[in-house]
């Protein structure tokens, strides 16, 4: 009823990677309600979060005004009322916090050289701020230490991609599933983390299709599952390896396709040949029929999908796992059709167009090697100079490790929490309770921003104009609801007036403007331009021409690689970093909740979520549960070698006895104090899903 608004404006959620389109209800400058729009990827549905999610942009809380590090202030640490922060900070105006933020910077690079400086973007801003801020750190600072948390989420994924297909995007949409046969569904839980794309895999299940779901915990999916395989954590190799097994052993694979698409068979086949469903079943906790079962029917079918998330990537055998993925659906010629394809279901908003936009520290915009010289070439032709570091630069682990070598001494965050979202986090609290000179931008005084010297108040994303990219691949226009309340500006404004004291010749007045800077390099964004997606609200890259759509399936006619051939990687089994002992005898797996989004800061002050699922909590199994002589609702206290926290205990048939899962939402509890920093070698990603753990009553 519009008589219950003033005003519409179509945008984008800010939540996960899905990127449903929104339709925002404005009244008296509040947004009343949340409408979905008919958006390509989500074709008006919303979860609970699109629905209910948006009250945290007029939270008490929001940063309104800067603020900058008190000169009597307690020692850094976890101890900031965001309500009160008064004893730690004071109020600035914009002119004094840039000043004294580009001030800090710039004292480091030039006492210490660029390389002393890192930033970590944001995968909740806008393609326009991610690629402004990779640039900032490139060419004001002159090396790559800039990543984001695609390093905590899909790193692997991406790796193994652009190793065998070329390319790190998805090669299908989402909802190609309804011109699919067969899904497999592995590591990944999306009724709770992509409520919406789980509504696709549901209908399509309806409807007769085989759904096979892969996961160590049960799940929401698990009901819709034709298939339901609970095996193992960790054992993701073997189980995956041994249905290649069957497949090539029974002569399966898709021989056409393997021979004009594919490289490496001969050496993978003769890989694989160990790996026998009778010899894995035990490893995996799958028996060896319905590993057959399943590798007969993915082969079979005519049109086949394979959709992963963090369960399969979040592992120090990550890019391996991944791996094998890309190898079952080359084998079976199910990639480059309608109903094929592999997708790495992408976790925030903006993650897959904060890495289009080159907020890693390997690559320039587009996955353009940073160690190309004709890349860099080019890149110093767009910005004017100077030519970028050949190096790779630091990933987001690495550089809580140099900052504890004395290396790194000062950062810049944007929109990132690493004082909850990194692994073995009170590592991570002390490594940047000990920066010389930290700048954090956000919307919350964040734990990270407890750390911070200059804290900037930036915009919500309803309070912005930009553009994002969604798992899909499908680039949408962001429009601004709302003003930022206070003194609050959009993030692209502020690092832009912090590039210009940092002594860069920037001159944007509107993303427009960097949104086509970035066309100039980025072939990706080719037919794509501001006033399409203005007039269409999103278009869908790779696009062929400006009034055609972009292309749902990718590589039907070959890869991007050399010969436009895939490659099959043999994956060798590599165990967990640390495997349960008598000290620490079970399995820690950590993840997200429906309601509750990454580290909790924006959803935690999003009044219906936060009533919904107000605190935190760990799952047993109820065998478990009575083996310990405790009742759902007791606290438990749960520890690794890295640290204890106390959390109440719930039951939950969906975990092994031998398993406890955590969310790391909630600081109280904080999953990231317990989880193992070990990194997966390829993708630089850290093992948050396999920890020994030991689980007591307190
Ligand atoms: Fe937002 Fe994702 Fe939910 Fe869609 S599925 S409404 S993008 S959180």
């Amino acid at each position: 009823d519009s008589g219950d608004f003033d005003r519409e404006v179509a945008s984008v959620c800010p939540y996960c990677g899905v990127g449903c389109q929104v339709s925002f209800k404005i009244k008296d400058e509040r947004i009343v309600r949340v409408d979905g729009a008919n958006g390509p990827a989500n074709e008006n549905r919303l979860c609970v979060k699109g629905r209910f999610g948006f009250d945290y942009v007029a939270h008490p809380h929001r940063l309104t005004v800067p603020l900058i590090r008190r000169d009597d202030a307690p020692a850094k640490g976890l101890n900031v009322d965001p309500a009160n922060p008064w004893t730690h900070f004071r109020q600035a105006t914009w002119d004094e916090a840039l000043d004294a933020a580009a001030g800090g910077l710039a004292g480091l690079r030039q006492a210490h050289g660029g390389a002393s400086v890192a930033g970590f973007g944001s995968a909740k801003c806008s393609n326009e701020e991610a690629y402004l801020f990779q640039k900032l750190i490139r060419q004001g600072f002159g090396h790559n230490n800039v990543d984001h948390c695609t390093r905590l989420c899909h790193a692997s994924s991406v790796a193994a991609l652009m190793e065998n297909v070329g390319s790190g995007a998805v090669t299908a949409t989402f909802n190609e599933i309804e011109n699919a046969d067969i899904a497999i569904v592995i590591g990944a839980n999306p009724v709770e983390n992509h409520p919406v794309a789980a509504t696709y895999f549901k209908q399509f299940a309806k409807r007769g299709g085989e759904l096979v779901v892969m996961d160590p915990r049960g799940q929401g999916l698990k009901r819709h599952a034709t298939h339901m395989l609970q095996f193992r954590p960790g054992t993701d190799v073997a189980l995956l390896n041994a249905i290649m097994h069957v497949i090539v052993e029974e002569g399966l694979h898709d021989r056409q396709y393997v021979d004009g698409f594919t490289e490496g068979f001969d050496a993978f086949a003769a890989h694989i040949r160990d790996f026998a469903p009778e010899k894995m079943a035990e490893l995996c906790g799958i028996d060896a029929d319905t590993i057959r079962t399943v590798a007969r029917k993915f082969a079979g079918a005519r049109a086949g999908m394979i959709f992963w998330g963090m369960g399969i990537s979040q592992h120090i055998h990550g890019t391996d796992n991944s791996r094998c993925l890309i190898s079952l659906a080359l084998l079976c010629g199910h990639v480059g059709r309608p109903g094929t394809g592999l997708h790495p279901l992408r976790g925030q908003n903006n993650v897959q167009g904060a890495s289009d936009a080159g907020l890693i520290p390997m690559f320039l915009p587009d996955y353009q090697s940073v160690s190309n010289v004709q890349v860099r070439d080019m890149f110093a032709g767009i910005w004017g100079g100077p030519q970028v570091d050949p190096r790779p630069g630091l990933t987001v682990v690495e550089i809580i490790d140099a900052i504890d070598r004395g290396e790194i001494r000062g950062m810049y965050i944007l929109g990132e929490n690493p004082a909850m979202s990194d692994p073995d986090v009170d590592h991570a609290r002390a490594a940047l309770a000990r920066l010389d000179h930290m700048v954090v931008q956000d919307i919350f005084l964040t734990e990270t921003a407890n750390y911070a010297d200059v804290i900037l108040p930036a915009s919500a994303w309803p309070e912005k104009t930009g553009t994002v990219t969604n798992t899909n691949r499908q680039v949408q226009m962001g429009r601004p609801a709302l003003t930022a309340p206070g003194q609050a500006r959009e993030d692209w404004a502020i690092t832009v007036a912090l590039a210009r004291r940092l002594g860069l010749d920037w001159t944007y007045d509107h993303p427009r403007e960097v949104f086509a800077e970035m066309k100039a390099s980025m072939k990706s964004l080719d037919n794509i331009t501001w006033e399409r997606l203005e007039a269409e609200d999103a278009v869908t890259y790779p696009c062929p021409a400006p009034d055609r759509p972009g292309a749902a399936v990718v590589f039907g006619d070959g890869f991007p690689r050399e010969g436009g051939r895939a490659k099959l990687t043999p994956a060798q089994v590599t165990p967990p970093a640390e495997v349960p002992d008598a000290d620490y005898p079970m399995i820690l797996i950590t993840g997200r909740v429906l309601e509750h989004w990454h580290t909790g800061s924006m959803t935690r002050r999003s009044g219906v979520l936060d009533a919904v699922e107000p605190q935190a909590f760990c799952t047993l199994h109820p065998r478990t549960l009575r083996a310990k002589g405790l009742q759902p609702g007791d606290l438990v206290r749960l520890t690794t070698r890295r640290g204890s926290v106390e959390v109440a205990v719930r039951a939950d048939r969906a975990v092994s006895e031998d398993t406890v899962f955590l969310p790391f939402a909630f600081v109280e509890s904080a999953a990231n104090v317990l989880t193992n920093p070990q990194l997966d070698p390829f993708g630089k990603i850290p093992e948050f899903k396999f920890a020994a753990a030991r689980v007591e009553p307190v």
